[in-house]
């Protein structure tokens, strides 16, 4: 591992130049600016989670195409103890950083690639897999930071990418040449694109034989010229300014991952970086299976992020005289009854993988499915129990400004205070902290991160086997399995 410190990935970041806009402005220095620099201080976290005696286990591994010791992040899953270390790294990573590291997302897109080019490559003899072990060893001998790059703007949602009026509402190719292709179009809510290194492009959703353009899945540097990222707005992201690190809330970390479009204006990619081109058949089996991965790792990060808002609401309550009320401790024990809940569903789906026929694991995909669905409902379950347990304070605190000023700082700190000896500051801190973690962008993640609710229901229906469920019901009651043909009322 070439970069083994979260330093030096900082370092690294600062020795490439790719484009990148935030509110009409360049970003020169994505480590430096404020907009930026805590979610690259996230993603450094999973860099030093590595050095870290603790949890060196968890956040390493040994390549299975070099036997060298490798950052998670860069692994392809050999077995079920691989797919759970991954879950528990995740937790810890977001217990640590109270946000989106954002590194699991080519984590994600790396696994999925890999079994799929490998099915593909044994249907048309394609040497896809090849390639993409070349580029996987150069990730991870230097271990760098890929974003997954799945989501397109998509257009008129009626409409295959084929029929759009505007083709580039789906990165395609637009020239194919002896050396390579080249592609434009533009990929939505990358997270972590702009503090990455390189991007693995594939496609977004199941294509059929006349999006043959469409069906590509291919990896730029992040630095390519023809590369142009605009970095999204957050909440509150005018109090990143050097003077307000209480107002923030977490000033070290970002209230999610950080996300920017990637735009691509006819960016040329080398045969060698090429790892599905037209294969549509395929498409769906890419997309699920990164979308599975990722659905997955929901129960982990954000159940971490759950652990430090319960404890943020279980110090507010102590410091202010609360901690020992009966609903108090009820709520706090919900709380933590979802989080782990949550918890037990990303454990549970990794305890049921299985191997592809690339040797590559894939967690169970109903249970994937169950886990995020559940994280659109408990996450904010969980922060609403925060909110009603930190008060309208969360709405009404003055600013720093007001706790620092010397007319009526004095003030603040005397009408703001809690139990006899905690400094005011400290109250206001947590308070901002649960503010951060529970409102303006925090949750939008969580909701429609890995994909919105409704892609989980779908899934669910579909893999629900209800033939099987109609068959045991059958048998209990007494009805013969096989019966005459009839006809469903509507
Ligand atoms: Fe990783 Fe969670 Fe962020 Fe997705 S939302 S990239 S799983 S930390
Ligand atoms: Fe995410």
């Amino acid at each position: 591992m070439k970069l083994k410190h979260g330093a030096e990935y900082i370092e690294s970041l600062r020795k490439i130049h790719p484009v990148i806009y935030y509110k009409g402005k360049k970003i020169k220095d994505v480590t430096r600016h404020p907009a930026t620099a805590p979610h690259v201080r996230a993603a450094a976290m999973t860099y030093a989670l590595a050095n870290d005696k603790e949890h060196r286990d968890l956040a390493t591994a040994t390549s299975h195409l070099t036997g060298r010791t490798i950052s998670r992040f860069t692994h392809v899953h050999q077995n079920i103890e691989d797919l759970i270390k991954k879950i528990k790294m995740l937790r810890v990573l977001g217990q640590k950083t109270g946000t989106c590291f954002q590194r699991c997302v080519g984590l994600d897109g790396i696994n999925a690639t890999y079994s799929v080019v490998y099915e593909i490559d044994e249907k048309f003899g394609t040497d896809y897999l090849e390639r993409f072990k070349k580029w996987l060893t150069y990730i991870q001998d230097e271990n760098l930071m890929v974003v997954g790059a799945m989501t397109d703007p998509k257009g008129d949602r009626s409409k295959s990418p084929a029929d759009q009026a505007d083709p580039d509402q789906y990165v395609h190719v637009v020239e194919r040449r002896d050396d390579g292709v080249v592609i434009r179009g533009a990929k939505l809510h990358m997270t972590g694109g702009v503090n990455s290194h390189e991007i693995l492009l594939m496609p977004t959703t199941a294509m059929d034989e006349r999006s043959k353009d469409y069906a590509i899945t291919c990896a730029v540097p992040v630095d390519d010229p023809n590369v142009t990222m605009i970095f999204g707005r957050q909440a509150s992201d005018d109090r990143r300014d050097k003077k307000e690190r209480i107002d923030v809330g977490k000033p070290a970390y970002g209230a999610v991952g950080g996300e920017a479009v990637i735009v691509f204006e006819d960016v040329f990619v080398p045969a060698e970086r090429v790892f599905m081109d037209g294969e549509t058949e395929f498409t769906g089996s890419l997309v699920y299976r990164f979308a599975a991965h990722h659905r997955a790792n929901y129960g982990a990060c954000k159940t971490g992020l759950m652990d430090v808002l319960t404890g943020a609401v279980s110090y507010l309550a102590q410091i202010q005289g609360t901690a020992k009320a009966s609903h108090v401790r009820d709520k706090v024990t919900e709380m933590i009854h979802l989080c782990e809940t949550l918890y037990c569903s990303s454990i549970a789906c990794s305890a049921e993988g299985w191997a592809t026929p690339s040797g590559a694991y894939m967690v169970d995909t109903m249970l994937a499915n169950v886990c995020k669905q559940n994280v659109t409902r408990f996450h904010f379950e969980v922060a609403r129990l925060a909110v009603d347990l930190a008060g309208g304070l969360l709405a009404t605190l003055p600013s720093q400004y007001d706790l620092e000023s010397e007319d009526v700082g004095h003030l603040v700190k005397k009408y703001f205070s809690g139990a006899e000896g905690i400094p005011t500051e400290h109250r206001i801190k947590i308070s901002r902290l649960i503010e951060a973690m529970t409102g303006g962008t925090a949750l939008v993640e969580s909701m429609h991160g890995a994909g919105s609710p409704q892609a989980q229901r779908v899934m669910i229906f579909r893999e629900g086997d209800l033939a099987k469920k109609i068959k045991l019901a059958k048998a209990l009651s007494g009805i013969p399995v096989k019966e005459k043909p009839f006809r469903t009322p509507n």
